[in-house]
C-alpha cells in the first residue's frame, strides 16, 4: 500500500460526542456496532447543507462515508438515518440521553470490540425509551440505563454475596451495600465497616437495600434490553433506587460528566419557573405524579423534575 493509499469505509454510528474546532470542523465520537467507539474528523461539516449538519448532532443514528488515512478517520459524507425526534423536542430528554452518551464515552474508551454490540443495543433501546416514555418515567429509565452501562463497562455488581469474604447472604433478607467496597456486606463485615467509619468520624457510605430492590437490581443487570425499560416501581422504591444509582456512579466514575450537572440545573430551573415561591421536595413531586384522579396532561405539567439532580 502506498503512503497515499486510503481506504473508504461505510460506517453506521450513534453520535456520542461532538467537539467543534475551528470555524466549521468537528471531532466526533461515534459508536459503531462492530468496531466500538471511533473518533472521526469532519472538516467543514458545520458549514454544509442541512442534511449533513443534522447527521452529526448528539444522539443521532447516522451513516458515515469515511476515509481511513492510516488510522485517522475522516468523514467524507454523513447521512442521517434516525434523528430521535422525541429527544430533540425536549431538552430534559436530550440531556438525559447526553448523560448516557457521556458515561459511555467515559466507560468504553478502551473497550474491546466484543463490548460494542451490547452497548449499541442498550443505547438504542435507552434512547428510544427516553424519547417515547412518559415524563414521570424518565428518571427510572435513566437510572436503569446507567446501572446497565456500569455493568457492561466492567463494573458488574453481585447482589447475592459479601464483596469482602464471598459468603452468600441469606436469601430474601435484603442487604447493606458499601460504596467504598463496591458491594454488599455480610453481617460480620457490616459491623466491622461501621465500627471503622465511626472511629474515623465519617458518615458511613452504606445503604440498606430491601429484598425487592435487590431482586430489581439483579433483573436490571440481566434482562434483555428490549424489556429493560418497561418495568414499574413504587415511588418509595424509585427514590431509593435513584439514590443508589447516583451514589454508585459517584464512586465508580472518577469525574461526573458535565451532562449530569446540566441535567440538575435544568430541573432546578424548571422547578423555579413553575413554582417560584414553593419548595418542591423530590419525593413529594413523585408521589403526586402517581396519585389518582389526575389527567395525563396535569401530571406532565406538574412533575417536571422527575430526573436526577
Ligand atoms: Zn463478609
Amino acid at each position: 500500500m502506498s503512503a497515499y493509499a486510503r481506504e473508504r469505509l461505510d460506517l453506521r454510528g450513534l453520535v456520542l460526542a461532538r467537539r467543534p474546532y475551528g470555524e466549521a470542523d468537528l471531532f466526533l465520537t461515534i459508536l459503531n456496532p462492530e468496531r466500538g467507539l471511533l473518533e472521526l474528523g469532519a472538516r467543514g461539516i458545520r458549514r454544509q447543507r442541512q442534511g449533513q449538519a443534522a447527521a452529526v448532532e448528539l444522539a443521532v443514528l447516522s451513516r458515515f462515508q469515511v476515509f481511513d488515512y492510516r488510522g485517522r478517520l475522516r468523514v467524507d459524507q454523513a447521512e442521517l438515518e434516525y434523528g430521535f425526534p422525541g429527544l430533540r423536542q425536549d431538552i430534559v430528554r436530550l440531556t438525559a440521553a447526553g448523560v448516557l452518551a457521556e458515561l459511555s464515552c467515559d466507560l468504553f474508551a478502551d473497550a474491546s470490540v466484543e463490548q460494542a454490540a451490547p452497548l449499541w443495543e442498550l443505547l438504542l433501546h435507552a434512547f428510544h425509551a427516553l424519547e417515547e416514555g412518559p415524563e414521570e418515567r424518565l428518571r427510572l429509565t435513566l437510572d436503569v440505563a446507567v446501572l446497565r452501562l456500569l455493568a457492561l463497562g466492567g463494573f458488574p455488581q453481585r447482589y447475592d454475596a459479601c464483596v469482602l469474604c464471598g459468603r452468600l447472604l441469606p436469601e430474601g433478607a435484603g442487604g447493606v451495600w458499601s460504596f467504598a467496597d463496591h458491594g454488599l456486606l455480610c453481617r460480620v463485615h457490616e459491623k466491622a465497616e461501621m465500627g471503622r467509619l465511626e472511629t474515623e468520624h465519617r458518615a458511613p457510605p452504606v445503604m440498606a437495600l430491601s429484598p425487592a430492590l435487590l431482586r430489581a437490581l439483579v433483573w436490571y443487570q440481566e434482562a434483555p434490553p428490549s424489556r429493560l425499560f418497561q418495568t414499574q416501581m413504587s415511588p418509595g422504591a424509585k427514590a431509593v433506587f435513584h439514590a443508589f444509582v447516583r451514589e454508585l456512579v459517584g464512586w465508580t466514575v472518577e469525574r461526573p460528566g458535565r451532562s449530569w450537572q446540566l441535567l440538575g440545573d435544568l430541573i432546578q430551573f424548571q422547578r423555579e419557573a413553575v413554582w417560584p415561591r414553593r419548595e418542591v421536595r423530590e419525593d413529594e413531586g413523585e408521589n403526586r405524579g402517581e396519585s389518582e384522579g389526575e389527567t395525563p396532561g396535569q401530571r406532565l405539567k406538574e412533575t417536571p423534575g422527575d430526573i436526577p439532580n
